[in-house]
């Protein structure tokens, strides 16, 4: 896989692919406030080193679901001014991903400028399933740049245009952010220094079984907190009330529980769960049991007992992955699992710890955790979990040729 070294881009027109996907919420008078700007953080490094070496940066992202349509709710004017801040320097939008009009923009941008795309999902053809829909766009795209850097972690399981399509027919690179992403990821999937422990939560069981399948075959331990817990209690027989329940995975779970003994690997599930009346954190909680929980009842976080187990299977790791929230973290009164085991992986100075998953990466700073103390945060989610499950990436692939 090349890399930035590798291309000469002073006075060259390098279209760089970054993942710029943050969080939006309603501001004031109409407008959009960007709410987690950790991916435009991570885009920078790769950015900053291509326009201080004089290159001509011209980014393509994408905002949301915008389904092949403009629609102004998803423009990226929010993130133009937000990089614009965090590179010091003036970031233009363009009014579209591509056409005359861009064009004309990219083909006047001076050494070490910067332009961004429009929403590149805003047109049809960048997530086409049809090869020769996304190549036209490969092709409006390639016909503007003279080199191409892939560096959207969090698209590199995508086989969209702005991602596979056109590094086909650009001389191509990684950027920085994707070829550590890259690498720790491999660490961790050929060469992980033992114990090698991984705590998944969340959601959905359904969503990450392959993972927990493939995890299966690598790691000593496997810690399960969060909404996906309430379906392997369920396999162990336990009531579960109104938790997150997948009844459909329950034995689907139970084979899961019956590998892991098998093959050695320890499965760790909560002992005591905090549980409420209701999904809001004004409900009244209490902490009962794993295999207490009662009708008209629901667990949203993992117990003070799980605490101390799911740390104590931490201590000694000298690798720690880390998917998903063990509670609802995004209300205080469920923050308390999903915060100790961000702490754990922080107090944790010997092992190689990273965190993957959208909102687990939100949770570390939303809960207040230093970002420095983890090895690495991932800024793609699903990309993340498909390296994980042994896949191999499109977007990842195509780099290497
Ligand atoms: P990630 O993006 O890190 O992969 P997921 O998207 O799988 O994580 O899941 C994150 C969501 O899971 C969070 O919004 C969190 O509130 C929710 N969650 C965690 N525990 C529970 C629970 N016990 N019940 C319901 N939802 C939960
Ligand atoms: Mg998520």
């Amino acid at each position: 896989m090349l890399t930035l070294d590798d291309l000469d881009v002073t006075g060259k027109r390098v279209l760089v692919r970054a993942d710029l996907n943050v969080p939006l919420a309603d501001g004031p008078d109409g407008t959009r406030v960007i709410t987690d700007d950790g991916r435009i953080r991570a885009s920078i490094p790769t950015l900053k080193s291509l326009a201080d070496r004089g290159a001509k940066v011209v980014v393509a992202a994408h905002l949301g679901r915008p389904k092949g349509q403009p629609k102004p709710e998803l423009s990226l004017a929010p993130v133009a001014d937000r990089l614009g801040e965090l590179l010091g320097t003036n970031v233009t939008l363009t009014n579209a991903p591509t056409g005359e009009d861009t064009k004309a923009l990219v083909d006047a941008m001076e050494d070490g400028d910067v332009v961004l795309l429009e929403n590149i999902r805003f047109d049809p053809r960048e997530a086409s399933k049809d090869a020769a829909e996304r190549g036209a766009l490969a092709d409006e795209l390639a016909a503007m740049v003279d080199m191409f850097v892939s560096d959207g972690f969090g698209v590199v399981h995508r086989k969209q245009a702005s991602v596979t399509d056109v590094a086909e027919r650009l001389p191509h690179a990684a950027g920085g952010l994707v070829l550590k992403e890259a690498q720790v990821f491999r660490k961790v999937l050929s060469d992980p220094d033992r114990p090698y422990v991984v705590v998944l939560g969340g959601a959905k069981v359904s969503d990450k079984l392959g993972v927990i399948t493939n995890l299966l075959k690598n790691v000593d331990r496997l810690l399960i907190g969060g909404g996906m817990c309430y379906t392997f209690l369920a396999a162990k027989g336990y009531n579960v009330g109104n938790s997150l329940l997948e009844a459909d995975q329950i034995g689907i779970c139970e084979g899961l529980i019956a590998t892991a003994q098998e093959s050695g690997v320890e499965l760790v599930l909560p002992v005591d769960i905090v549980v409420g009346r209701e999904f809001s954190n004004d409900t009244e909680i209490k902490v009962v049991p794993a295999d207490g929980i009662e009708d008209g009842w629901m667990g949203l976080d993992i117990g003070p007992e799980s605490i101390e187990l799911f740390t104590g299977k931490l201590a000694d790791a000298r690798t720690i992955v880390w998917n998903g929230p063990a509670g609802v973290f995004e209300m205080s009164n469920f923050a308390a699992g999903t915060k100790a085991v961000a702490q754990a992986m922080v107090d944790n100075t010997e092992a190689m710890t990273v965190v993957g998953g959208g909102d687990s990466a939100a949770a570390v700073r939303i809960l207040g955790l230093d970002e420095a103390g983890f090895s690495h945060i991932s800024t793609g989610g699903g990309a993340s979990l498909e390296f994980l499950e042994g896949k191999e990436l499109p977007g990842i692939a195509v780099l290497e040729s």
